[in-house]
């Protein structure tokens, strides 16, 4: 049950969920792409329908973004970013960081199964896809060992056009 690709039944508290065939996308994260499996996964017609061009170029074409175009670069308020495609809250401002690299930096995920990791060699470099583990599409890249001051020296690079920014209203407390 540990560790980042841990599966473990969806639904339970707090995730948020819509969509009456949570249980069954599990067994199918390790290997299958657009399952069209329920809601969530959609097929490829529904998410045309659904994303704009560019979004579904990314989200669904593994595309990047250009470095400094995307709306969250900057942005600093507190909130809950979600996918842009599903809804599913993957990761948290609090876990957001300055990388001057160019595209929204996290530290974390909200929760490692909210994410997939796969190993991408394109482009003749090695690096690690990231993925939204609910409908599998492509968020953004995670690096390791850059040398920032987080417990996993880990930089997720993440396209600002995969997400939605749910900003938290009330900052008083
Ligand atoms: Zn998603």
């Amino acid at each position: 049950m540990a560790g980042i690709l841990a599966a473990r039944p969806r639904g339970g508290a707090g995730s948020g969920v819509r969509g009456p065939s949570r249980g069954r996308v599990r067994s199918a994260a390790a290997g299958s792409r657009l399952g069209g499996m329920g809601p969530e996964r959609g097929n490829d017609e529904q998410w045309r329908e659904k994303l704009t061009r560019d979004e579904y170029r990314v989200l669904r074409e593994g595309g990047t973004e250009a470095p400094w175009t995307g709306e969250y670069v900057d942005e600093k308020r507190r909130g809950v970013y979600r996918c842009r495609a599903c809804g599913s809250e993957l990761f948290a401002s609090d876990t957001k960081f300055d990388s001057r690299c160019g595209w929204p930096s996290f530290w974390t995920p909200m929760a490692g199964d909210r994410v997939r990791l796969l190993s991408d060699d394109t482009l003749g470099m090695q690096r690690t896809e990231v993925r939204c583990a609910n409908c599998d599409s492509h968020l953004g890249h995670v690096f390791y060992g850059e040398g920032w001051d987080n417990p996993d020296d880990a930089r997720f690079c993440i396209n600002s056009i995969s997400l939605t920014l749910e900003p938290v209203e009330d900052q008083a407390a």
